[in-house]
């Protein structure tokens, strides 16, 4: 018969980190959260009302966070993927999804194009004070006439060869909108069509100052949520250019943007997967506080189930989006994996958190409670970076359907 000690005992309450992660990585998550809960976390009201302060950027440039994985030579700090995936989870901690959506665009979408395509002097120009926090950065892909259809983009980039020019400069004109950090930024990643008759090879990446003549910020987009966020609309008229604004190469635009957003798809996971996980914990505390007809909500089993079947998603989506990044900091380009992780945890993220709004009944739907903001700002998920629809077609077209 089998001794006490030797009694298998079921652990309920694994606190054991995922593999991908490292002692470094766990020192890393405590200096994030320290910082975003006692800098950033105080002002979230202010800045649900006023957009975000644009001291984060040179504060988190200060302490090291805008650059966690790219090469220190640049003033990063050299981490890998599982760095930023460790930022991304703890920004939830601000309670503000404007914000760490503000932040992740500049360190997860608009600079890694900079990185990997762009040229040394590139880096130097806009890179390295972007990883400092001195420039902020925004990306530009979405129009008002084409979203979920990159292709369809009409912003035009027109090679300028008059004489004086030597052909070495650009004229663009178009819009863009919806740009996060829109207004508040200092550069650009732009997609262009250099040759709308060459297909998918007629699209340029241009890195903007977006103080140049002929860039105009048109104007602050009121949205449902995320409203710490600047979100804007974008003109370009006659933007004169010199070659080396070209980001990555001449004709490749499209396919430089499709990388950058495998790259978004899975940090914005795992910001759901974060999420969720915050409104759930949160909501369990209250369930335990709260009582109706003689005991604590969370005691019915109506609620108990509730809690249950959350954990269960957020536990799914964790193991999608840490094996998928697994693999992308393995050097593969898993674009159904990251399509599927995009799908469920948007989707999963906004069920749960609808679900720790019901738990908090007529609390949910005040905003003291800080889940009718969590609610608004998750819906974004579905739509951004690629919708539900957009995720699922990618999906069954690699299936070679
Ligand atoms: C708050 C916010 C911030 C954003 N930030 C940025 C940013 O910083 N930079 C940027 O470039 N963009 C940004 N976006 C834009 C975002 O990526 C787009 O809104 C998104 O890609 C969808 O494009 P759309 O809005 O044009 O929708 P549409 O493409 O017009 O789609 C409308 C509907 O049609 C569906 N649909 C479209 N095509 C298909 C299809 N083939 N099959 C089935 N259904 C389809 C869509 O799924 C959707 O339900 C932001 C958007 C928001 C709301």
């Amino acid at each position: 018969m089998a001794t006490a000690d030797s009694l298998l005992k079921p652990d309920h309450a694994a606190s054991r980190k995922h593999f991908i992660f490292t002692e470094e990585h766990d020192q890393l998550r405590e200096s994030i959260r320290s910082f975003v809960v006692k800098e950033l976390a105080p002002h979230a009201e202010q800045w649900e009302e006023e957009t975000f302060a644009d001291w984060v950027f040179p504060r988190m440039g200060e302490l090291g966070f805008l650059g966690l994985s790219y090469p220190e030579e640049y003033g990063g700090q050299g981490g890998d993927y599982y760095a930023n995936l460790v930022l991304a989870e703890e920004m939830v901690h601000s309670n503000s999804g404007g914000l760490a959506m503000g932040v992740a665009v500049h360190t997860d979408m608009a600079t890694p194009p900079v990185f990997l395509f762009g040229t040394e002097e590139q880096k130097q120009e806009y890179l390295v004070p972007a990883i400092r926090g001195e420039k902020i950065s925004c990306l530009g892909i979405t129009e008002p006439d084409a979203g979920s259809d990159v292709s369809g983009i009409k912003t035009r980039a027109v090679r300028d060869s008059r004489s004086g020019t030597g052909g070495d400069e650009w004229v663009i004109n178009g819009s863009k909108t919806y740009i996060t950090n829109g207004l508040r930024a200092d550069f650009i990643v732009l997609v262009t069509k250099t040759d709308p008759d060459a297909g998918y090879d007629g699209f340029t990446l241009f890195l903007l100052d977006m103080d140049a003549p002929g860039v105009i910020r048109e104007k602050k987009l009121e949205k449902l949520g995320m409203h710490a966020s600047d979100t804007a609309l974008l003109a370009f008229q006659d933007v004169r250019v010199p070659a080396e604004a070209v980001l990555g190469q001449e004709g490749k635009g499209f396919y430089h943007i499709m990388w950058e957003l495998q790259g978004e798809r899975l940090i914005g996971a795992a910001g759901c997967v974060a999420g969720a996980q915050k409104a759930f914990d949160m909501t369990l505390k209250y369930a335990g506080e709260r009582s109706a007809f003689g005991r604590p909500i969370g005691k019915f089993q109506a609620i108990r189930h509730k809690f249950a079947e959350m954990a269960t998603k957020i536990e799914a989506g964790r193991q999608m989006v840490y094996t998928t990044a697994w693999r992308f900091q393995n050097g593969e380009y898993p674009v159904r994996e990251i399509s599927m992780a995009k799908l469920y945890t948007a989707r999963m993220a906004c069920e749960v958190v609808d679900e720790c709004l019901q738990i908090h009944g007529g609390a949910g739907y005040m905003k003291e409670y800080g889940i009718e903001r969590a609610w608004r700002d998750v819906r974004l998920n579905r739509i951004g970076a690629g919708t539900d629809e957009v995720m699922l077609d990618v999906i069954g077209r690699s299936y070679g359907l």
